[in-house]
């Protein structure tokens, strides 16, 4: 089968600093794939180049068969490529089930004419995405006054919004306690898995990364230095001496 993603010779530098430095991966549909390495690793960079948030120096990089060079943010949304967004204070008046309407009528703007309104349409498939993250009960309350894990799946509804069949998760359990990260990317992984949904994720949790990773790839200053199953990775030499040298966070 073909890859949802495939990137080859990825590099982007900020002034002197090589942020990516020469990456190529491919990720499969249905597949967890994550991103590990220390802070400024490239990561973030990473995620950036393939949303469209920022262009390459070099390299290509192919979302369902197709390049995305010159392509912003919203039109490779629209290519299938969901991603996690933290919901901000300014949407956190706004109910669980508007957040996730407010996405889903967002989607459909970019396929279909400006003044389709179908409220009720919207309302439904906001239910049935909220039924999958498990917070169908919750969906009247005010994102504000949920727990912090109730609003990252939220989050997840969200992102799931788009039907993407590619997910980019850039530190998803960020500020959540350890069982709660577990959860979430428990969730992920159900629904990825069901959907034939590729994961690209980064995680500062090393459970939660050989947990429920498929492949593990590790960058260090911009480079891939490894990359493969969680069993391979683990035991990798220089990728002990980057997790369990000097600077072990
Ligand atoms: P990670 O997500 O792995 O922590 P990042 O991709 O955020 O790493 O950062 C990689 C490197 O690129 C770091 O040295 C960082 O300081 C630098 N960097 C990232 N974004 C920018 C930017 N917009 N401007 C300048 N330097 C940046
Ligand atoms: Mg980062």
């Amino acid at each position: 089968m073909s890859p949802v993603l495939r990137v080859a010779g990825l590099s982007k530098h900020f002034g002197g600093v090589r942020a990516l430095d020469d990456v190529a991966f491919e990720l499969a549909a249905g597949e967890l794939l994550a991103m590990i390495g220390p802070n400024g690793a490239g990561k973030s960079t990473c995620f950036n180049l393939v949303n469209g948030q920022l262009a390459p120096d070099a390299g290509r990089i192919v979302v369902l068969g197709r390049d995305i060079a010159g392509l912003g943010p919203r039109q490779i949304w629209r290519l299938g490529v969901g991603r996690t967004f933290q919901i901000t204070a300014t949407f956190g008046s706004m109910t669980v089930a508007e957040n996730v309407q407010l996405a889903l009528i967002s989607h459909r703007r970019g396929l279909w004419s400006p003044w389709t309104p179908a409220a009720g349409l919207e309302r439904e498939r906001a239910l049935e995405l909220l039924a999958l993250v498990g917070m169908a009960e919750q969906a009247e309350r005010a994102c504000a006054v949920l727990a912090y894990g109730d609003l990252k799946r939220v989050e997840l509804a969200v992102a799931l919004a788009n039907d993407p069949r590619l997910l980019l998760m850039d530190e998803p359990t960020a500020g959540m306690a350890p069982a709660e990260r577990q959860a979430l990317m428990a969730l992920a992984a159900r629904i990825a898995r069901e959907r034939g949904i590729g994961v690209l994720f980064t995680e500062h949790d090393m459970d939660v990364v050989f947990g429920h990773a498929d492949r593990i790839m590790v960058l260090s200053r911009g480079r891939l230095i490894a990359a493969g199953a969680p069993a391979a990775v683990r035991t990798d030499p220089q990728v002990r001496e980057i997790y369990l040298g000097a600077d072990h966070a």
